[in-house]
Formats: C-alpha cells, structure tokens, sequence
C-alpha cells in the first residue's frame, strides 16, 4: 500500500515510529511493542535507520519481518549520506524485491569528522527522492522529512521552504515533521508552504513526553522549542517517571486533538519502540478521530 497515494484519498493517517533494536533482546520487546499497537490499526508503521549506515542491516531485518509477521505497512527510512549511488541501489532493490513500497528519504546529520562524501552518493535529501524515482518510477510512495521551526543548519525559514521545494519537485509525496511542541509553528509552517505552491501532506510528528532530560537533550539537537509553561510543569517531577508520563500524556492529548480539529492528515508517533505512552494518547484522542 502506498501511503502518498492514501493520503491523497483523505485518509486519516495515524503511524507509528521505531528504530531497529541493537540485541535479541531489544528486537523481541520491540516486536511486543508492534503487537499492542498493531490493535490500533495503523496506517503504517516506520523503523528508522542510522545516519552512517550503521543500522542497515538491523534496519532491513526489522522491516522485513514487520512486513512478513504482521498485517502492517512498513516505510523503510533510508539515510543518503554515507552511501555511494550503487549501495543505495542496492538497498533499494532489496526493499522493492521484498515487496515494501514506501521509503522515507534523508540526507542523514552530518558525520563529524572529516567527511568526504562516497562516490556517485546523494549530498541532500533531494538527490535521493531523484535517484529512486529515476531509478523506480513510481514503484515507491517517498517521503520526506520537514522541519517546522527550520532545520538547524537552515539559516531562515525562506531557506528551508526553497531546499523542502526541492523534495517535492524532485518527486516526493508526502512529509512527515520533526517533533514539535507548539501547534503554530505548524500552521506557520504550512502557510509559508502553501504561498510556495507546496500541495503535498505533511503529517505532524508527535513525541509523547515520558523522560525530560531526555526529550531536553533530542529538542536541542534537532531545534524544537519546548515551551516554558510546560518545562514548568515537568521539571519538578524529572526524577518521576509516572507523573512525567501523565503530564507528558495530557499534553500530548491537547496538542493532538487541536492538531486534529485544524484538519491535519494525519499524525505520525515517535515511539521510541515503548507502546504505553502512545496507546494513552491514542484512548485520549480516539473520540475525535472517529467524529
Ligand atoms: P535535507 O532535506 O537534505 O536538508 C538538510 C539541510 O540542507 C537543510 O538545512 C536544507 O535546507 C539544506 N539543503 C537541502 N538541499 C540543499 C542544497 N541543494 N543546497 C544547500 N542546502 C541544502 N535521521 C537518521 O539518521 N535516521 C532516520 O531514520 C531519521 N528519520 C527522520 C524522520 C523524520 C520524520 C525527521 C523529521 C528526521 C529524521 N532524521 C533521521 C533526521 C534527519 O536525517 C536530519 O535532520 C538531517 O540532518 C537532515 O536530513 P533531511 O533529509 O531533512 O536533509
């Protein structure tokens, strides 16, 4: 099932993110994790892969048995950067031989060392979705990552609009966020996209909050803004997993349902492979999505 072509249709998208387990161990909770949710009926699921490469095999293993031993559609993420064009064939003829249809694509951050991109390889996101179009027609639904509040190495949000452009002209189909805590930057988002002529959907990615220091740490990193009333709210209890959870999960809930009320096409869960947080946002929100 190709997930731009559904969207397209209307379909209210609710997908979930994992990322490929480094032990046995890690890989059997994951699969627990994929049971519970799988009741949810999700439109899709998607397990990311590792900027240098470093999960390609892990991450391969995981989407092929989420497409064998479930009912679910999987998207493979695929990261470009440290790849020649020839791995990235390669990689993509293994999915497309598996029978998976749906890849997001992504440059990847940047290796900190000295780096020399591979031979023939991709520098940008967009030199990815043309590779696999020009490569595999229309075999695959590719999608891509946007950034509401601007990617870190976007020096304004006109940068960023003219470089996702380029995504989409290169021929993906739809978007999907990057985390974010306050709804306007969002609709912001999306207005500046519409006066560029940007049609495609773009699905919001929620992070359910259920450790601080840690959903401080990821926000940084990827320049998401936390907002000061709700550090308030769960600063007193960061060494308190359970009543972070509760407040992680109302706002969650809030976040959503408004999201949902302002006609999004979706929402796109990062899981980090723990279910509890993501089936209690889903009990708090399942009301609206069915109105
Ligand atoms: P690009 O779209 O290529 O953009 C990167 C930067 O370069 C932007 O500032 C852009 O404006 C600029 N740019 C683009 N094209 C040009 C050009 N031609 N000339 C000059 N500047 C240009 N990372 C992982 O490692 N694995 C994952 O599985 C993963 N999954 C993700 C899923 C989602 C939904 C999101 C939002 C992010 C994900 N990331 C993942 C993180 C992502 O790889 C990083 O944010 C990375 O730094 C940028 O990737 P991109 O595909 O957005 O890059």
């Amino acid at each position: 099932m190709r997930i731009g072509e559904l969207l397209k249709k209307g379909h209210f998208s609710i997908s979930f993110e994992f990322f490929p387990p480094k032990t046995p161990e890690g890989e059997e909770e994951l699969f627990q994790t994929i049971r519970s949710l799988q009741d949810l009926q999700p439109t899709f699921v998607s397990v990311t892969y590792g900027a240098g490469g470093s999960t390609r095999d892990r991450t391969r293993r995981v989407v092929e048995r989420i497409h064998k031993e479930t009912n679910l559609t999987v998207m493979a993420h695929l990261t470009c950067i440290a790849h020649s064009r020839e791995e990235l064939l390669e990689i993509l003829r293994e999915y497309r031989d598996m029978g998976i249809q749906n890849i997001l694509a992504l440059r990847g951050d940047l290796p900190k060392d000295d780096f020399r991109k591979p031979d023939g390889g991709c520098s940008y996101a967009h030199e990815l979705v043309s590779l696999i179009r020009e490569n595999f027609g229309d075999w695959f639904s590719v999608g891509v990552a946007s950034y509401p509040e601007g990617h870190p190495e976007s020096p304004n949000m006109e940068w960023e609009i003219r470089f996702f452009k380029k995504k989409v002209e290169a021929g993906s189909d739809f978007s999907i966020t990057q985390m974010f805590f306050e709804n306007r930057y969002y609709f912001e988002f999306l207005e500046l996209c519409q006066k560029a002529g940007i049609n495609i959907p773009i699905v919001p990615g929620i992070m359910p909050i259920t450790n601080f220091r840690q959903v401080q740490k990821f926000a940084s990193m990827c320049g998401a803004t936390i907002p000061q009333s709700l550090i308030e709210r769960l600063e007193p209890y960061a060494e308190n997993p359970e009543e972070t959870l509760k407040i992680g999960v109302e706002f969650a809930v809030e976040q959503c349902l408004d999201l949902i009320e302002n006609g999004v096409p979706g929402l796109h869960f990062y899981t980090l492979n723990k279910s509890r947080a993501t089936l209690l946002v889903y009990e708090g929100i399942k009301g609206a999505l069915k109105a």
